[in-house]
């Protein structure tokens, strides 16, 4: 069999697995709470609270989709033109045009200008949170934040370029299985490393203080039966008043992060229903399913891009001869850009049913569905989320279930307990 054929063959073989580790590993049968229980939620809610997160939404709603959409003309233009190509071609010049240099160099310009031009929407964005009070870094904190930003990108996507390339021209006709496989390990070691590596660049994390509420917490991870080596305190608040907590990393390097916001703003209870969610998160292992899916697909896009990448037409619209060439990694782009606009709705809707296993979890550990409501209102009005956002909307992107979902399936365990 040619490497093609063996290509189509892994393919195959990815997504099946890819869509077997998320029939599997997803929760899918957890239904949201039902509508008129959300509309009940939503009736409670103070009416001043909820028109103002519909108007700070609705403030930044222009300026994302036109984000997106300019991204995508963009890349579009960089890859199925041969501009992209041209511009890679320069990015090598002053080194000769040796393939290092136009694969490293060429292939962050191409990022860079994709980047530059969202830039004046990125602005916006934070003008509009600066606005309504929820930004609190200025515009000095937001442009230092962009440009560590840029900088850890341009240092990962070296390292990605530069491998992607070399193994090209090691394995000229196999280069899209060693290719897989480096993407795929990338995703996990990423994973590793994020914590520890990257998250320590944008904010500084300290253990929280002793206390009755780290004793609780403690307590309660070990009544969940969930190794956490500790509690992490962010200082969120040097840019956000928003309130928010996480767990990332894997085995050595897994930490539940709470902002500091969180603690300022919210009460003991409310802080430990938004730890027993993440303790949830630690439980379903969700940072270690989200590897393994995200592992799968990239392998699975490496391998999809080399047969794409070789259909003529495309490669015609480049004026590029192979997909293999550094002056064809705009036209990957624009295939890759593509592929994640697509797919945004699945991996959101992978996404709402991760965090509502979680949130069932928060509400069985504590046992205390009126602190989870109430960290729900908490959070939606210090976030100016929308409590209940455009069908649309919520489809396309939501990470999380909205906020009348969560309240009603805290409601729906208390009446289970019978309160
Ligand atoms: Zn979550």
């Amino acid at each position: 069999m040619s490497p093609r054929g063996w290509a189509v063959l892994t393919l195959g073989v990815l997504v099946v697995a890819l869509v077997l580790a998320a029939a599997l590993l997803i929760p899918w049968n957890r239904p949201p709470a039902p509508r008129a229980d959300q509309l009940a939620a939503l009736g409670e809610l103070p009416t001043e609270q909820v028109a103002r997160g519909r108007e700070f939404r609705a403030a930044l709603r222009p300026g994302t989709w036109t984000a997106l959409a300019v991204g995508l003309l963009v890349a579009l233009a960089l890859g199925l033109t041969p501009l992209g190509g041209r511009l890679v071609e320069l990015a090598g010049r002053p080194f000769g045009g040796h393939w290092a240099a136009q694969a490293v160099f060429g292939g962050l310009a191409v990022v860079l200008v994709a980047d530059l031009v969202t830039l004046p929407f990125a602005a916006w964005r934070q003008s509009v949170l600066t606005r309504y009070g929820l930004s609190t870094n200025g515009w000095g904190g937001w442009a230092v934040d962009l440009l560590k930003s840029y900088a850890v990108s341009a240092v990962i996507g070296a390292v990605a370029l530069l491998g992607f390339y070399t193994v090209i021209r090691l394995a000229p006709r196999w280069w899209w299985a060693f290719g897989a496989a480096g993407a795929a390990g990338l995703v996990v070691l990423l994973s590793f490393v994020l914590p520890v590596l990257v998250e320590p660049v944008f904010n500084r994390f300290t253990p929280m203080e002793q206390g009755p509420l780290r004793t609780e917490l403690t307590a309660m991870a070990a009544r969940d039966g969930v190794p956490v080596r500790d509690v992490l305190v962010a200082d969120a608040s040097r840019r956000t008043r928003a309130v928010n907590a996480y767990v990332s990393g894997l085995g050595p390097t897994r930490r539940v992060v709470v902002y500091d916001t969180l603690l300022r703003e919210a009460t003991p209870a409310e802080v430990t229903a938004v730890v027993a969610h993440e303790l949830g998160h630690a439980k379903d292992s969700d940072v270690a399913v989200g590897t393994l899916t995200g592992a799968l697909g990239a392998g699975a896009a490496v391998v999809a891009l080399y047969l794409l990448g070789s259909s003529r037409p495309l490669l015609r619209l480049a004026d590029v001869d192979s997909v293999a060439q550094p002056r064809a990694f705009p036209l990957l782009l624009a295939l890759v850009t593509v592929a994640g606009l697509v797919s945004a709705p699945v991996q959101a809707l992978m996404s709402r049913r991760v965090e509502a296993r979680a949130d069932a979890h928060a509400l069985a550990l504590t046992g205390d569905p009126a602190a989870f409501e109430a960290m729900q209102r908490r959070l939606a009005g210090i976030n100016l989320a929308d409590p209940d956002p455009p069908r649309w909307e919520y489809l396309y992107s939501a990470s999380h279930p909205s906020t009348v979902e969560r309240i009603a399936a805290a409601r729906a365990h208390a009446r289970e307990l019978g309160r």
